[in-house]
């Protein structure tokens, strides 16, 4: 017999905040504008590099826009190193820079002391915000009825996940892996997103290390299948 208890996932993250520390009187106050309540959820869309994480992340804004909601886009370490999400394909948008300590609720909290509506979040390049700003997605759709969409890496270039993103996967109502595949040089779908460093594949480092930006010439990133990741082949043409 295996002990059921002791073989369960150890969660190290904080517990959600119970029901006494949901904001008072938002749902009311949310009533009162003339859009019902609706079930707001979390949703995490992820995917490799390249795979077009940020391209959809914009298309769900300007789907969302079109129909008359509000919303606001967050970033973190895009790859332009500016308050904007950019794509691979051209397109751009501003957006919020999240910073370790900025509050997801006050930007939403400030945006409607200001008149501003809110009515989702587009969170791109999710896996380098913090566990915080994971907590603070879960409490914006509790307690608020704002809808959060996070997209972002799953794992790093060790092939394990990121904290937010693992938190994501606990937290999220909904979790997609992103269907545009991407190709390892070997026509295999590409899954990890390897590190290269002077030409070769790099497995130890700090987690996050900007690469394949504007400014940066000697860290890029590829990705490889599972098994040229393994190996570390970078292809013919590397
Ligand atoms: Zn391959």
């Amino acid at each position: 017999m295996t002990d059921d208890a002791a073989a369960a996932p150890i969660c190290r993250a904080r517990p959600l905040p119970g029901p006494d520390d949901a904001p008072v009187g938002c749902a009311a106050a949310r009533g009162v504008d003339g859009r019902p309540m609706h079930a707001a959820a979390l949703r995490f869309f992820w995917g490799p590099m390249d795979c077009g994480k940020s391209t959809m992340a914009l298309q769900m804004n300007h789907n969302h826009a079109r129909q008359g909601r509000r919303g606001l886009v967050t970033t973190r370490i895009d790859r332009s190193l500016g308050p904007q999400v950019t794509t691979r394909i051209g397109l751009a948008h501003a957006a919020i820079e999240v910073t370790d300590d900025l509050d997801l609720r006050d930007l939403v909290r400030d945006a409607w002391a200001e008149g501003v509506r809110v009515d989702y979040l587009i969170c791109d390049e999710a896996s380098f915000y913090n566990l915080e700003h994971v907590e603070q997605m879960a409490e914006l759709v509790d307690g608020y009825d704002v809808d959060v969409y996070a997209f972002g890496l799953a794992t790093d270039f060790r092939s394990c996940l990121f904290p937010a993103a693992r938190r994501l996967f606990e937290l999220a109502d909904s979790v997609a892996r992103i269907q545009v595949e991407v190709l390892c040089w070997c026509g295999r779908e590409g899954l990890l997103n390897a590190r290269v460093v002077g030409g070769r594949v790099v497995r130890e480092g700090e987690q996050v290390v900007i690469g394949d930006t504007v400014d940066s010439t000697d860290v890029r990133y590829q990705v490889l299948c599972r098994r040229h990741y393994r190996s570390g082949d970078l292809g013919p043409r590397a």
